[in-house]
């Protein structure tokens, strides 16, 4: 049976789900959130996109497949440095190979930028996040600018942060900023404020 009230967040992330709901229940009160993994467990698609979009859209379709639910939201987010023409992007979590080995990947960004001098050193964080409707797409994007220092610093956060100085804190880096605080600056917080509107 197709549930139309329920939307499922197709991550496996508790933060994400708490974040993503926050936004959209103001937009969609009647509905109820809940996180993929508590309908079944389900294996993860294969993100094969060209583009954030893409691929989140690819994880939305899945889980809607997968759990019979009418509504779906899924998103894709990655870091894009200027000075590598955008890369690693889409690659963001596997760039130095194993999926999630955010150690090697932050070591990669180093030694990718040893001789790219610190005005050069410009980057963003971009995320997508796609909302399923039946067979309606609806698409919010959103940035955090900022630039990668020399030096990881701070313990918060994940993936990019120690290396990120978003442009709105300049004397912290993202892995500095309370959790609340990154929510209130970060590309997803952006990118969900963009589909919010659009679902209003
Ligand atoms: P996901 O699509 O949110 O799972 O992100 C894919 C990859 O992009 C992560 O594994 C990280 O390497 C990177 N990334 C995405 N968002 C962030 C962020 O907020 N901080 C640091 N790294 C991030």
């Amino acid at each position: 049976m197709v549930d139309k009230n329920t939307v499922v967040v197709a991550t496996g992330n508790a933060h994400k789900v708490v974040e993503i709901e926050a936004i959209l229940s103001r937009v969609l009160p009647d509905v109820r959130f809940v996180a993929l993994g508590e309908l079944g467990d389900f294996p993860d698609p294969v993100e094969d996109g060209e583009d954030f979009a893409a691929n989140a859209l690819i994880k939305a379709r899945a889980a809607q497949e997968q759990t019979g639910c009418y509504l779906a939201v899924a998103d894709d987010s990655g870091l894009c440095v200027d000075a590598l023409d955008g890369a690693p992007g889409i690659y963001s979590a596997r760039w130095a190979g194993e999926h999630g080995n955010d150690e090697a990947n932050n070591e990669k960004l180093l030694a990718e930028l040893t001789d790219v001098a610190d005005a050069d050193r410009g980057a963003h964080f971009h995320s997508s996040v796609v909302f399923v409707r039946g067979d309606e797409v609806l698409v919010g994007n959103g940035d955090c600018p900022g630039t990668i220092g020399r030096v990881p610093r701070g313990n918060n956060g994940f993936g990019y942060d120690p290396l990120f100085w978003p442009d709105e804190t300049p004397s912290r880096t993202m892995a500095e900023l309370a959790l609340d605080e990154k929510n209130r600056i970060s590309h997803r917080f952006h990118a969900l404020e963009d589909l919010a509107s659009q679902l209003a």
